[in-house]
């Protein structure tokens, strides 16, 4: 049985812009990476590192220039399989939802996408409201949650589909303390308890740390080191995370 997630070899991206395309971001340089199944893996890098434009990548979301991509057992051309999509989801810090739809209708919404329906997705939705504790909201529109409840509903939205793997895309940016934490907890217990491979991208240091079985740091679209944050910390000869995120996050 092939026990990888995601591997990735040589991926680069150029964003062309302006006139003519003449304008150049060189945002991954040959990204080398491979998510085992199972894995809670973290890609940790300050902003603008390249994070968001990977995972958007292995969504299918956005092209690559080369470099190959296999993921869930799929090589990946030019063209993204659907049917790799029905096992895949993703999450973003910053998601954007339906606003005049409710939190039910809004998770409903998405699951017909997936061509779901009927009783089975009405239990699936009320399923995932208790999961990440939203059944109080159920009838509150979209524009009239709090930002940890509209990342609550991301994560709910995300689990749809039963993903096999799951990509988080800086799942609990610009949260209160209190809620970043319930929300760690939820994406350990996806990961634990449902099975799923996440792939979760950070700047936050202790969030990889708190998280994350490998972590991956990146840098101007390049990955400068990679490995249980125990090995990180040795890697650059420091005493604890934080120290270590400081020198690599330093180093040219
Ligand atoms: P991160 O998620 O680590 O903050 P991003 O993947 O968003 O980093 O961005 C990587 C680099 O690519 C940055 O220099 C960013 O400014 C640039 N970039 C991202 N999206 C675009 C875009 N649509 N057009 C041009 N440049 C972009």
């Amino acid at each position: 049985m092939d026990e990888t997630a995601v591997k990735a070899q040589g991926i680069i991206k150029t964003y062309r812009s302006g006139i003519f395309k003449k304008r150049e971001t060189k945002a991954l340089l040959g990204i080398d990476l491979e998510v085992r199944k199972g894995e809670l893996f973290g890609i940790l890098g300050p902003n603008g590192a390249g994070k968001t434009t990977f995972l958007n990548i292995i969504m299918g979301i956005l092209g690559r220039d080369s470099g190959t991509l296999l993921i869930l057992g799929e090589q990946i051309a030019r063209s993204f399989p659907e049917r790799l999509k029905m096992r895949m989801n993703m999450s973003s810090g910053n998601a954007n939802f339906p606003w005049s739809l409710t939190v039910r209708e809004n998770i409903i919404f998405y699951g017909m996408l997936y061509g779901m329906g009927g009783a089975k997705l009405s239990k699936k939705a009320d399923e995932l409201m208790e999961f990440v504790s939203l059944e109080q909201y159920k009838d509150r529109r979209f524009d009239e949650l709090s930002t940890g409840n509209k990342q609550k509903l991301a994560l709910a939205k995300s689990l749809i589909n039963s993903p096999e793997l799951l990509l988080l895309d800086e799942p609990t940016t610009g949260m209160d303390p209190d809620i970043s934490a319930k929300i760690r907890a939820m994406i350990k217990d996806i990961n634990k308890n449902r099975g799923i491979t996440v792939l979760l991208t950070t700047h936050y240091m202790k969030e990889a740390e708190e998280l994350c079985g490998r972590i991956a740091f990146i840098k101007g679209g390049a990955i400068r080191a990679l490995g249980t944050k125990e090995e990180l910390q040795t890697m650059v000869n420091a005493r604890d995370m934080e120290e270590a995120f400081i020198e690599l996050a330093a180093e040219e």
